[in-house]
This record gives C-alpha cells, sequence and structure tokens, in this order.
C-alpha cells in the first residue's frame, strides 16, 4: 500500500539484486502516503501558534512519557531542562540501538518513519532547536537509506531547510548509546562518556544544550501531540501508567517487538504476548532489560516490568530488552556471556570497567567462582565507573551468585 520506489533505496536494492539474502526494504509508510493522512499537520499547527511550547510539555508531562532509551526520565521535564538553558540548542535522536536484544526503534523506524520525523520536530520546535542530528546504527542499512529518502521529501516539501537534520551513521560501538559518547561522537571525535555534570540538557553538543530523545520516545510524542496524552498515559497494567515496547527473544514461541501495557509481568508477557514458552522449554530465568540488568530466575515473575519496579531486585527494565533462558540454558554461562560483551564495549577511559571487566571474565571461567572476590571487584566497579557501562556490568555477576548458586 505505501508504493515505495525501489530504485530510491539504493544501496538496500543493490544489496538485494546482488543477492543478499539478509537485505530488504521494510513495507514503510512514505511521505506522500503518511501527510494524506493528516501527517505533518500538528507540526504545522504548532509552528502556526496552536498550541505553546509550555501546553505540550504539560500534555507530554502529564501523560506519564518517560525516555525510552533506557533511563525512563520524564520527557516532559526533559524539555524544560534544555528550555531553561539559552540558545542555541540541538537536539539529538538517540538510534544507536545497541543494547543486545533491543530491536524496538527498527521496528518504529521501518514502519512508520514519519510518525517518528514529526515527532522529533515537534519536540525540536518545543525547544526551539537550531538543528536535529539523527545519530543511527550503521547496522541498519535499509533503515539509513529510508530516511535519507523520506528526509529530501522533507526537504522538497519546504517542511525543513535543507541540512536541517543531519543524519549521522554510527559505527559499531555500544558506547556510542550513552548520551554524552554519542554527543562527542557528532562532533567528530572518539565516543567516550563525558564526566557528569554538566549534564548534556545544558552543554551538550558543541557545548551547547542539547535534547536528547530516543526514537520511540520521539514515536510516542507525535503520537501525544496528534492524539492527546491518553494515547499513551490511558494504558498501563499491575499499577503502571503508559505502554512498553518489550524486545522479547530467547525460549519463546513467537519471539519480537511486544507493545504491551506498562508494568506486564514475564509470565503476562510470555502467555499472552509470546505464546507460551518454545516446545520443550520450560522457563528458567530471564533478562528484563539488556544484558546490563543481569538475569532473574523464574519463581520471580510477579514483578512489573518497568521503571523503578525492579530496583529493589537489583536490576531495571532499561530498553526493555527481555531475553527469555530454559531448562536447556545455563545463567552461568548467560552471565559470562554478558561480561566478555562488556570487557569488548568498554571504552577504555576509566581503570574500574576496562580492567574490571577483563578481570571478570577471568574469575568467571574458573570452575569455581570466588565470590569474596567479585563481589569486591563489582563494589569497585559500581564506586568507581565513569558511566553506566562499567557501574551496571557488575549486576549479572551479582544476581547469579544470589538466584544461581548451584551453578557456579
Ligand atoms: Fe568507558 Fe567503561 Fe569508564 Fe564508561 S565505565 S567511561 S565505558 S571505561
Amino acid at each position: 500500500h505505501n508504493h515505495i520506489d525501489h530504485a530510491d533505496l539504493g544501496k538496500v536494492a543493490a544489496a538485494i539484486d546482488a543477492g543478499d539474502t539478509h537485505a530488504h526494504i521494510p513495507d514503510y509508510e512514505i511521505f506522500e502516503n503518511y501527510r494524506d493522512d493528516g501527517g505533518y499537520r500538528e507540526l504545522e499547527a504548532l509552528r502556526n501558534g496552536s498550541k505553546t511550547p509550555d501546553d505540550l510539555q504539560d500534555e507530554v508531562l502529564e501523560s506519564g512519557l518517560r525516555g525510552m532509551g533506557g533511563a525512563g526520565f520524564p520527557s516532559g521535564k526533559k524539555w524544560s531542562f534544555v528550555r531553561m538553558n539559552k540558545g542555541p540548542r540541538y537536539l539529538a535522536v538517540n538510534g544507536d540501538e545497541g543494547e543486545p536484544g533491543t530491536f524496538k526503534d527498527r521496528y518504529f523506524l521501518e514502519r512508520e518513519p514519519h510518525v517518528f520525523l514529526e515527532g522529533m520536530l515537534i519536540a525540536a520546535w518545543a525547544v526551539e532547536a537550531e538543528k536535529c542530528f539523527i545519530y543511527m546504527r550503521d547496522e541498519y542499512p535499509a533503515v539509513l537509506e529510508l530516511l535519507r529518502v523520506e528526509i529530501a521529501k522533507l526537504e522538497a516539501a519546504g517542511i525543513v531547510d535543507a541540512g536541517y537534520i543531519d543524519l549521522r551513521r554510527g559505527a559499531g560501538a555500544y558506547i556510542c548509546g550513552e548520551e554524552s559518547a554519542m554527543i562527542e561522537s557528532i562532533e567528530g571525535k572518539r565516543g567516550m562518556p563525558r564526566h557528569r555534570p554538566p549534564f548534556v540538557a545544558s552543554v551538550g553538543i558543541f557545548d551547547q544544550p542539547t535534547l536528547v530523545h530516543n526514537v520511540e520516545t520521539l514515536y510516542w510524542i507525535c503520537k501525544i501531540a496528534r492524539h492527546g496524552g491518553d494515547i499513551f498515559g490511558a494504558h498501563g497494567v499491575n499499577g503502571r501508567k503508559g505502554m512498553r515496547s518489550y524486545s522479547v527473544s530467547g525460549r519463546v514461541r513467537h519471539p519480537g517487538v511486544k507493545i504491551a501495557p506498562a508494568g506486564v509481568t514475564i509470565r503476562e508477557l510470555i502467555d499472552d504476548y509470546c505464546g507460551g514458552m518454545a516446545d520443550g522449554h520450560e522457563f528458567k530465568a530471564y533478562q528484563p532489560g539488556g544484558p546490563s540488568s543481569g538475569l532473574l530466575p523464574a519463581s520471580m515473575d510477579t514483578i512489573p516490568l518497568d521503571f523503578d519496579t525492579l530496583q529493589e531486585y537489583g536490576t531495571f527494565i532499561g530498553s526493555a530488552a527481555v531475553v527469555v533462558l530454559s531448562d536447556q540454558d545455563s545463567a552461568r554461562a548467560a552471565a559470562l556471556n554478558m561480561l566478555r560483551f562488556f570487557e569488548d564495549e568498554s571504552c577504555g577511559q576509566c581503570t574500574p570497567c576496562r580492567v574490571g571487566c577483563e578481570k571478570a571474565v577471568k574469575l568467571m571461567q574458573a570452575d569455581h567462582w570466588d565470590q569474596g572476590l567479585l563481589e569486591e571487584l563489582s563494589t569497585a566497579m559500581v564506586d568507581a565507573s565513569i558511566c553506566g557501562l562499567g557501574q551496571a556490568a557488575p549486576n549479572p555477576i551479582r544476581l547469579v551468585m544470589k538466584h544461581f548458586p548451584d551453578e557456579i
């Protein structure tokens, strides 16, 4: 239904012609269709003064929308912090989506890229951004191509000036998904996290106030601006508010992106959204939100999966990358795999993380884990690492020591 001109999608189309069986052009909603469906009218109305930035900010706050990249900071509040600082201001979209097991941003980008783009332009309007940078994961070539094609259409239609949206390619570093490292990378430097404060809302790209949003957050901002806060905020179960996009993989019958009310439990996700466990597999453990969140045992299956609720269990929901393990998997091996990933992806800037991850991997390869030493190492990493990578890397170690002592 979208009449996509395949010739426009140059590299991806060429890859398909060359027989690359992994390349595909997603059936996304193109500009013409989106606009015919009322798209970009809200942006135009806002630009013409239908609401003030304060009105929209209140609406976003009221909806309960929080940053979907993993940190969960209230989006409306973020706008107010950026607006507090004198311009010029910038907007940066974090489309790096490098958290293993997370693929929800891709899901939105490959289906409704203009909902995301309009959301971005609405947020840019709200904070009066001089320019928008989209930092996009290079491992999503089709997304990069379709964004290039669709952004050119926005320029041709006069919705944005040429060059207002600057599409940047990431280069495969997990750490560039950390907002200050992403900003360093956008500035052309090596992607290494900055010390905070100052926060990027006041000192961001080229030291200017910068609003950083995740792709999915902007998707919801557009929906809220167009249809009202209830489209997001009226949902939620088990005492939580809003919608969440869980990227579910592992031993379930139907893995994939599951858009569910915030606060569903792992049981509900598996049974009601994923068709149950895969044949012959018995639920044993789950990663609630990316490798930094570690593993919880199947017995803890009634916790609402959302921001804040997992904290008292020593973990968090992050970007909601849920991986389900079964009786055929080893929690110990999974934790080691996670630490190997952190060892590879540590930017190396600070010793507790650079050396700590390497040490942890060595200690976890022993037949019997030296739990005292691992705990001591974990404390040093949590206390002294500069950014979230090093601070959260010990979570898998601690949770496996606590919940799967028989395996170590
Ligand atoms: Fe780099 Fe790790 Fe330090 Fe973060 S904690 S700044 S990833 S070395």
